[in-house]
């Protein structure tokens, strides 16, 4: 349940509500805003019960949280969460541009791609150096090789990494090079890997599942926030219907509906989405549009030559163009690029 203090509550006020729920051994999360404070309570419902809560000096109302998530939830926290990663902020002032290869191919391959990241205006660099392909036999990614260049890639440019963990065992590897840790759409609902990462001191970007509802979502962000990381960025990357015209269906409403239901950035990924490159730019725009707080977007210098992906992403200069024409755009629509 969620406890709405009253305007101008002091913090002797907050203390006793606190001690109230733990004395019947619920946790409490204190969400300070600047006109409003929560306590969110999760325990036993039944011993929850059995407080007077509105009664208790500093209560203004006891709201009861059905959903199956709460942590993540806008009850729990009505204002908007601004994740810091190094000097940059994903929220509701920014438009964060993530932009990097699919995968680690090579030093010159990332550097390039890297170098024209932020030369355009990329605030983070991703690429990916753990890749499971739908085919077993298809490259698999250079591992702790590729890690160790995208950290090259971060010493020149000073963007902060976004690389995917595919597993519990590699958490640790992963940790060491990257400022936050991917959950990729194969991997939302790997409760293990979900719990695991909620002990990581940094954030984690939660990928949709290809077949997952907005709700799974949340609950997969869920498992992470549970354990004490709040920190994660969800990201809107197609769903499977029966269109076939592009590689996913990419659901642009999954932004609007999930900004009414958790307080979590999230951003759209219109290179997985669609596979297609010619469709990059529009739905970028549409994705400010309709109020996402980024989009990762998948470049390479040489996209015919890619190992993967390769008819999804950008050439550089053309990422370069996307960059400007977006600029305007965010502008209008309050955010910095
Ligand atoms: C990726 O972003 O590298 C990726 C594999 O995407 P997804 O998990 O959304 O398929
Ligand atoms: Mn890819």
């Amino acid at each position: 349940m969620v406890i709405v203090m009253k305007e101008g509550v002091s913090q002797q006020e907050i203390d006793f509500v606190i001690e109230k729920l733990h004395s019947v051994g619920a946790e409490a999360h204190v969400s300070q805003g600047e006109f409003m404070t929560v306590i969110g309570a999760i325990g036993d419902r039944e011993n929850l019960l059995q407080l007077p809560f509105e009664a208790y000096p500093g209560v203004s109302k006891v709201i009861p949280v059905m959903k199956a998530y709460k942590m993540v939830s806008r009850e729990f926290k009505p204002e908007l969460t601004s994740i810091r990663v190094g000097a940059v902020t994903v929220g509701p002032k920014t438009f964060t541009i993530i932009a990097g290869p699919c995968s680690v191919e090579s030093e010159e391959q990332v550097l390039m791609a890297a170098r024209a990241a932020r030369a355009a205006g990329a605030t983070l660099f991703r690429g990916g150096a753990f890749k499971p392909r739908t085919n077993p036999y298809a490259f698999q990614g250079l591992g702790e090789e590729g890690l160790a260049i995208l950290a090259t890639a971060r010493e020149e440019t000073g963007l902060p990494i976004v690389t995917e963990v595919l597993d519990v065992r590699d958490i640790e590897l992963v940790y060491r090079y990257a400022d936050v840790l991917q959950v990729g759409a194969r991997n939302m609902q790997n409760f293990l890997l979900l719990k695991e990462l909620g002990f990581v001191d940094k954030p984690v970007l939660l990928k949709r599942g290809m077949s997952s509802t907005i709700e799974e979502m949340l609950m997969a962000a869920e498992y992470i926030a549970k354990e004490g990381n709040g920190d994660i960025i969800l990201c809107e990357r197609g769903i499977r219907t029966f269109e076939t015209a592009t590689r996913n269906t990419l659901d642009l409403s999954a932004v609007p509906y999930a900004r009414e239901m958790t307080h979590l950035p999230i951003i759209v990924d219109p290179s997985h989405a669609t596979g297609r490159r010619d469709l990059i730019q529009p739905l970028c725009r549409a994705s400010l549009a309709v109020g996402a707080d980024g989009v990762m977007v998948e470049i390479h210098p040489n996209p015919s030559e890619a190992l993967c992906d390769g008819p999804q992403s950008l050439p550089l200069e053309d990422f370069k163009l996307l960059v400007e024409d977006l600029r305007p755009l965010a502008e209008f629509f309050k955010r910095e690029i």
